[in-house]
């Protein structure tokens, strides 16, 4: 779980008493329960027994379970999208059905189940083409195919070896777009909308977009290159659309709404949706945020506008991930004695107490961050502060994030 919007949280004046289930070994700032985040009725139990004033959601799993809708039956406040609204990332096909049904910009897209269509579609329009798991993969159920024949493996992969199970029994093939991506993430509540700064995620392990897919290398915001233009229309054609489609479908959303974006040269296209902060994306733009964050979240409850102010200064974040990562990678490394500067923040991820010291259980371990007047100078004290921490073998990073 990235721990920035629980930090931000924290900070609030207004926070009595925070717990965090299942947490990590990074969130000192507090109880850390031991419910796993799929144990909605531990959960539910947990917040009635505490008389917990609000729940906020990080990972995806809970969402697709229906936390919000158990925590509404027991009246309990929660910051996250039932169910159905969670559809938007659970299910790639109810997002694309979606889009095409109320014109939101996205790739052209066929949903096939049986692999002999989907195939003979591959064949007729031909590579590069994306072949995507309906459900949810661990950011692993997208193949960007160069060639027909890889686009057809992937299709066997996923609906006759059935390699993400459920999550790959519907498979969606869409258009291969080129451009420039971003993350654009908005705090909705029903038809009420409110973004947040775009942000620059980085997915390929190595410098220069080079290597596999990640969950995310680094991230920088705002961006600048990406005009005032553009991300009036990402909000108007993309996010408000989108949530006033999904109040007209009776599947309303409230939470994060995290929209994925394409700028193609034919305009603004959504590579995906989620339904929850980013990351780490998340680490970059919060950092950004003057307000209280956690009485922006009781303001957009309450259907009131959270009257957002951004600072105007640039935040670089650069993932130390485990050596090995994204493939199999080493566990337990020492993390080096890492803390926050004037000039840089520390975020942990994937790490464990071992006894006295922390070392790293995930891939992604930590981000280092920096918020500054200026994109140059915010990355350039996270890449002094890295170097100054000597992660010799353990880890790796990319050192192009801002650069
Ligand atoms: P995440 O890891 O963010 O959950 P995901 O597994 O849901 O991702 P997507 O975001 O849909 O997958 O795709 C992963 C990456 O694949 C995108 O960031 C993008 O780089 C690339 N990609 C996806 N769809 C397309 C497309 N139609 N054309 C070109 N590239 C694409």
């Amino acid at each position: 779980m990235n721990t920035v919007w629980f930090k931000k949280i924290a900070a609030s004046p207004r926070v009595g008493k925070l717990f965090a289930a299942p947490g990590n070994a990074g969130m000192e700032e507090a109880t850390v329960v031991d419910i796993m985040e799929n144990d909605l009725d531990g959960l539910v139990a947990f917040a009635k027994q505490n008389k917990i004033d609000l729940t906020i959601v990080g990972p995806e799993v809970p969402l697709m379970l229906g936390i919000a809708d158990k925590f509404q039956e027991e009246n309990l406040a929660i910051f996250a999208p039932d169910k159905e609204a969670a559809l938007l990332e659970g299910s790639k096909k109810f997002a694309k059905d979606l889009m095409v049904k109320y014109g939101v910009p996205t790739a052209n897209y066929a949903v096939f189940q049986t692999a002999e269509k989907a195939k003979a579609y591959i064949h007729e329009m031909g590579a590069p083409i994306v072949v995507k798991a309906d459900g949810l993969a661990a950011g692993k159920g997208v193949v960007v195919a160069q060639t027909v024949d890889e686009a057809c493996r992937a299709v066997d992969h996923m609906l006759v070896d059935k390699a993400f199970a459920e999550a790959g029994a519907a498979i969606v093939v869409e258009e291969y777009m080129q451009g420039r991506e971003f993350s654009l993430m908005a705090f909705v509540h029903h038809d009420r909308v409110f973004p947040m700064i775009a942000a620059q995620d980085h997915k390929r392990a190595f410098d220069h977009d080079q290597g596999p897919n990640t969950g995310g290398m680094g991230a920088f915001a705002p961006i600048t290159e990406i005009t005032d233009d553009v991300l009036a229309t990402a909000y108007e054609e993309v996010l408000e659309k989108t949530a006033n489609a999904m109040v007209m479908e009776s599947k309303p959303f409230t939470g994060i709404l995290y929209a994925g974006l394409m700028l193609t040269d034919k305009g603004i296209k959504v590579i995906e949706f989620n339904a929850r902060f980013g990351d780490p994306e998340t680490q970059v733009v919060l950092p950004l945020l003057k307000n209280d964050l956690l009485q922006v979240l009781e303001d957009v409850l309450a259907g009131k506008d959270p009257g957002l102010q951004w600072k105007n200064q640039s935040c670089a974040g650069v993932v130390l991930a485990a050596a090995g990562y994204p493939a199999t990678y080493q566990r337990n490394v020492p993390i080096p004695s890492c803390s926050a500067t004037d000039h840089c923040f520390v975020n942990f991820a994937g790490v464990k107490q071992d006894g006295e010291r922390l070392v790293s259980s995930g891939g992604r371990v930590l981000l280092v961050g920096s918020l500054a007047e200026t994109l140059d100078q915010a990355a350039m004290n996270v890449y002094e502060n890295i170097t100054a921490l000597n992660t010799s073998e353990g880890f790796i990073f990319r050192s192009d994030i801002g650069r």
